[in-house]
């Protein structure tokens, strides 16, 4: 069991994207996107990255350890499963999450419309409140037009803390 009351977790994700597929972040589908994720899952990356830092947090490896991409049962599954477990490996352990910082890097659609519904999304997977996860969008500047890259802090709470 750790000593420490507070625990800081940080997860990364990218996929690359081709036309013809879905793009789905924090959970939202997006709409209008001309290209989507190139995945063995559902191919969220901002999912994905949350239940990586929620691992991290608390030494617990990655995603990969837990859903291989190399199993069939877990090919085209919703990434909400991931996360779920993930939380679940973290209660497990005596912790929450106590608020995760989420950042985008897209170039093309435009997700500002789509900030609240991800944070609530992902907010509501987490037991938290919306304004406990913050979402920020960046584009490549045209460095990687097909491409989604996340990154995800999380701060874990110690039950009993804060
Ligand atoms: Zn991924």
């Amino acid at each position: 069991m750790s000593a420490l009351p507070f625990r800081i977790g940080f997860g990364e994700d990218a996929h690359r994207l081709e036309a013809g597929r879905p793009l789905v972040l924090g959970g939202v589908p997006v709409p209008h996107a001309e290209l989507g994720a190139v995945a063995h899952s559902d191919g969220d990356a901002v999912l994905h990255a949350v239940a990586d830092a929620l691992l991290s947090g608390l030494a617990l490896g990655d995603i990969g350890q837990y859903f291989p991409d190399t199993a069939a049962e877990w090919a085209g599954m919703d990434s909400r499963v991931i996360v779920a477990r993930a939380l679940e490996l973290v209660r497990e352990r005596g912790y929450a999450p106590g608020n995760v910082a989420v950042v985008v890097t897209l170039d093309r659609p435009k997700l500002g419309p789509l900030r609240a519904d991800i944070a609530r999304s992902v907010a509501a997977l987490l037991s938290l409140p919306e304004s406990e996860v913050g979402v920020s969008f960046k584009t490549s500047e045209g460095l990687a037009p097909a491409h989604v890259q996340t990154r995800v802090t999380a701060l874990l709470v110690r039950a009993g803390e804060g």
